[in-house]
């Protein structure tokens, strides 16, 4: 059991804190699902990009996935090799491919013909072969938030099965490309294994296609989603998802590249922030904190569920209230009609769940400090990110001089 009020005394609120342990065996649990079968667990580092976490994964084995240069950078400073990072996203400038190239990661997971094109291009002006893997959207609707959801053709996200077609042989023919894997990512926090299933079965399809015009495709990118318990979701286990991934490959002889994010790391996590005060508007109570969408903007942005535990002396009975932080948006809460007790200047609230896209999304609005990062592995506590402050903020900016 984590001391929560040990580590806000220690470290003051408000505060990430990280459980590397608890990170260590979803990552096994999963790896082991794919046992049996060449695989690649590629930690998705946008969930939670903090270098001393990406650098945990890759002590583990993982690869990394990465949706920007500065991403890549950090998978090598955390000591990923080479061959094991990916490089995906909708939008890389020439910059960023060129160093993705220079770097020779393992493949460019490319999303667009317009894309594959520059890609062609930059790698020629290299003199080099760059790998790529084409992102297909399946127009499958995998039912999650409508924000997190990639893979129906009205989101900007992948390329349809006979644009990927053209776009292999495109590659295939080009002396600077060469065409290994094949990807695709519907969603985030997945919960129902039937959309994951047909997705497979179509870029399956689509393998055995290109197989038949001598195009062989050596990694079957599974891309990441697998969804976590927030509240009472019904989740997938990493066994189910691995059977119904390989059930759809049949004889293809692939290595299963997998992206997890959210599994890996969002139950992991705990924000914790104090209580400043309680107020009253009419009949609406309010829960003031020193949290607030800065630090964890899944609730304003998502709507998004994080259960929150009250650690008080208090023993009233509890009524609901909005958990609410400083910053001047009405948008700025993270819960609402939330059952608390009464609570006093400096109780703490421990809200679970925010290991995956919590600090990650923060930013410096209103001129706030992003929060201390620790973790915690084996019983040892390590700060492994200063809390920022109001010198950080500023050393960038500079004063308009005529
Ligand atoms: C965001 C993303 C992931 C990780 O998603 P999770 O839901 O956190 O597992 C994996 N792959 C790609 C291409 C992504 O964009």
């Amino acid at each position: 059991m984590i001391n929560f009020k040990d580590l806000a005394k220690e470290y003051k609120t408000p505060l990430y804190v990280y459980d590397l342990d608890y990170m260590s065996s979803q990552y096994s649990e999963l790896k082991e699902a794919f046992k049996g079968r060449k695989s690649l667990l590629a930690y998705a580092v946008k969930a939670n990009s903090n270098l001393s976490i990406v650098k945990h994964f890759a002590d583990l084995g993982s690869g990394a996935d990465c949706v920007s240069i500065g991403e890549v950078r950090r998978a090598f400073l955390a000591g990923v090799p080479h061959y094991k990072i990916i490089f995906s996203g909708v939008g890389k400038s020439d910059d960023e491919i060129r160093e993705a190239i220079e770097s020779d990661i393992l493949y460019i997971n490319v999303e667009s013909e317009a894309e594959l094109g520059r890609v062609e291009l930059i790698a020629k002006e290299l003199n080099r072969v760059c790998r790529i893997s084409i992102r297909v959207n399946p127009n499958i609707d995998p039912k999650t938030h409508p924000y997190i959801s990639t893979g129906l053709h009205d989101n900007k996200f992948g390329v349809d099965i006979n644009s990927a077609k053209r776009m292999y042989i495109f590659a295939n023919n080009s002396a600077h490309l060469d065409p290994v894997g094949i990807h695709f990512h519907i969603g985030s926090q997945l919960t129902e294994l039937g959309p994951i299933r047909e997705s497979a079965e179509i870029v399956a399809d689509l393998v055995r296609s290109l197989s038949t015009i001598k195009i062989d495709l050596k990694f079957f990118d599974i891309g990441g989603g697998l969804g976590v318990q927030y509240k009472n979701e019904v989740t997938i286990k990493p066994y189910d998802y691995a059977q119904a991934i390989l059930g759809t490959l049949n004889a293809l002889d692939m290595t299963i590249v997998c992206e997890p994010g959210r599994f890996l790391t969002a139950n992991a996590g705990y924000f914790l922030t104090k209580v400043l005060y309680e107020k009253h508007n009419g009949q609406k109570r309010f829960v003031v904190v020193d949290g607030a969408m800065n630090d964890l903007i899944r609730p304003s942005l998502y709507n998004a569920y994080h259960k929150i535990e009250a650690i008080t002396e208090s023993k009233e009975v509890e009524t609901l209230a909005d958990v609410v932080g400083p910053v001047c948006e009405s948008g700025d809460f993270l819960a609402k009609n939330y059952s608390l007790p009464k609570l006093e200047h400096n109780d703490l609230l421990v809200v679970h769940s925010a290991g995956a896209y919590g600090f990650g999304m923060g930013s410096n609005y209103n001129t706030r400090g992003r929060s201390a990062e620790i973790a915690i592995k084996g019983g040892v506590v390590k700060v492994i990110r200063k809390r920022e402050s109001f010198e950080d903020l500023i050393a960038l900016e500079r004063e308009f001089l005529n």
